[in-house]
C-alpha cells in the first residue's frame, strides 16, 4: 500500500496517478472537503493541462471558471506593466478545485481519509513504514508526504527549514468588485504584493503576501488592508468600489527557504518539497506535476523496474530539473517586488524591453 500524507493538490495528484498505475492508495488529510484555502486561485495554463491529464477539467469547467490570458503588475508610484500569458489560465476557487480532485481520487479507487492528522512517520523502503494518527497506526510499503508549506509533521521529521523563522503572512478573501475580465493583477506595496483575479460565480479573489514587519504595526486585518490600499493607487481604486463577501483567511510563517525533495526514504511533493513565490502563479502547477512525478517513481519501484536508490535519486534530480530554476527565479522576482525603488525602475524597463517581461513570465513556468 502507498500512503499519501496530505490531500491538497500534490497529494491528490499523486494519489490519482498511483491508483491509475494499479497501486492500492490511501490519502490521509487533516482537513475536510470542500473548504477555502489561502491561495491566489489563479491556475496557470500548464496547471490546467495537468488537471486535464488527471481527468478533473470537465468537472471544473462545469463550475464556469474565468479564463485568464493577461497579467498586470503595478507599483506604488502608479507605474504598470501588462503582458500576455503563454496560454489561457483559469480563475477557480480552491473550494471547488480541491473538492473536485478529491472526488476524482475516490472515483479512481483511492481511500481518502479526512479529518485525520498524521503525527509521525517511521520506517524505510526496505522494511516498510508506520504512519501514526491520533487513533491508529497504518502500515505502508511507501509514503509520499504532501502536507503543504509547513506542518507539525515537519517538526516530527526534524526538517532543517523548521529551525528558521519565516517572516511572511498570507491573507485571502472573496470580494464583489469591478475588475477587467480575463486578467490577473499583482499590485505591489512596500514589503508585499496583492493578487486580484476573477473566479467562478462572478466573484473576485484577493490574496496577498506581506512581510510581518509591515503587517504587525496594524491593529487588525481591515486596518492593514486600508494601509495597503493607501500604498498603491491601483489597489485604492479596487477597494473603493469592492465589497467583501467572505471572512479573511490567514496563514503565517510561509516558508521560502529551500527544502529537500526526499527526507530519509520519504518522497516529498508540492510545497512540502519546495515553494515557489506566489507571484509566479505556478505553485499549483508544481504541486500537481510533483505529485505525478513522485507517484510515477513509486509505481516503477513497486513494479521492480528500479531500486530504492534509483527511485530517490531519480525523483530528486527530476524535481531539481523541472522546478529548481523556476523556484530560484520566483525568489528573485519576489525579492525585487518587495523593494519599491527596484519596481519603480523595473516596470518602465519591462515596458521598454518587452522581451524582459516575456522572460519573467515564461521563466517561472513550464511550457503550457
Ligand atoms: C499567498 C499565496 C498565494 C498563492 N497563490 C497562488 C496562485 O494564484 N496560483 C498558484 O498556482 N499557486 C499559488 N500559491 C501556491 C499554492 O497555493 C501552493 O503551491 C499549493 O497549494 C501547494 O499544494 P500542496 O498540495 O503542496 O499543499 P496544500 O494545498 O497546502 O495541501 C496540503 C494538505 O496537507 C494537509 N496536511 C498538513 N499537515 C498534515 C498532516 N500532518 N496530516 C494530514 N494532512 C496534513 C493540509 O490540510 C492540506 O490539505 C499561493 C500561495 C500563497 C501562500
Amino acid at each position: 500500500m502507498l500512503i499519501v500524507v496530505g490531500g491538497g493538490l500534490a497529494g491528490l495528484s499523486a494519489a490519482i496517478t498511483a491508483a491509475r498505475a494499479g497501486l492500492d492508495v490511501t490519502v490521509i488529510e487533516a482537513g475536510t472537503y470542500p473548504r477555502h484555502r489561502v491561495c491566489g486561485e489563479f491556475l496557470s495554463p500548464e496547471a490546467a493541462g495537468y488537471l486535464d491529464q488527471l481527468g478533473v477539467l470537465p468537472a471544473l469547467k462545469a463550475q464556469r471558471p474565468i479564463s485568464i490570458r493577461r497579467v498586470q503588475i503595478t507599483a506604488g508610484n502608479g507605474a504598470r506593466w501588462e503582458g500576455n500569458l503563454p496560454g489561457s489560465g483559469l480563475g477557480i476557487s480552491r473550494y471547488a478545485l480541491d473538492h473536485a480532485l478529491a472526488e476524482q481520487a475516490r472515483a479512481a479507487g483511492v481511500s481518502v481519509i479526512t479529518g485525520t492528522q498524521v503525527k509521525r512517520i517511521d520506517g524505510n523502503l526496505r522494511d516498510g513504514f508506520r504512519v501514526e494518527t491520533p487513533t491508529a497506526t497504518l502500515h505502508a510499503r511507501a509514503v509520499i508526504a504532501a502536507h503543504g508549506k509547513r506542518s507539525a509533521l515537519d517538526k516530527a521529521l526534524n526538517r532543517a527549514f523548521m529551525r528558521r523563522r519565516q517572516p511572511y503572512i498570507g491573507l485571502k478573501a472573496h470580494f464583489c468588485g469591478d475588475i477587467p475580465p480575463g486578467r490577473v493583477d499583482v499590485h505591489a506595496f512596500p514589503g508585499g504584493y496583492c493578487g486580484i483575479s476573477g473566479i467562478e460565480g462572478g466573484r473576485v479573489n484577493v490574496c496577498l503576501l506581506a512581510r510581518l514587519d509591515v503587517f504587525q504595526p496594524c491593529a487588525s486585518i481591515p486596518a492593514f488592508v486600508a494601509w495597503m490600499a493607501a500604498q498603491n493607487p491601483h489597489l485604492a481604486r479596487f477597494f473603493a468600489g469592492a465589497q467583501i463577501e467572505s471572512a479573511w483567511l490567514s496563514i503565517s510563517q510561509v516558508p521560502f527557504t529551500p527544502k529537500s525533495a526526499v527526507e530519509g526514504d520519504i518522497l516529498m511533493a508540492g510545497d512540502a518539497a519546495g515553494m515557489i513565490a506566489p507571484l509566479a502563479g505556478d505553485g499549483m502547477s508544481i504541486a500537481l506535476r510533483g505529485g505525478m512525478l513522485a507517484a510515477d517513481g513509486i509505481a516503477r519501484w513497486c513494479a521492480g523496474e528500479i531500486d530504492a536508490v534509483a527511485l530517490k535519486r531519480g525523483y530528486q534530480a527530476a524535481w531539481r530539473r523541472e522546478f529548481g530554476g523556476r523556484v530560484r527565479l520566483g525568489r528573485f522576482l519576489q525579492a525585487s517586488i518587495f523593494q519599491p525603488p527596484v519596481l519603480a525602475f523595473g516596470l518602465p524597463l519591462m515596458n521598454a524591453v518587452p522581451a524582459l517581461g516575456r522572460y519573467f513570465i515564461t521563466g517561472t513556468r513550464a511550457a503550457a
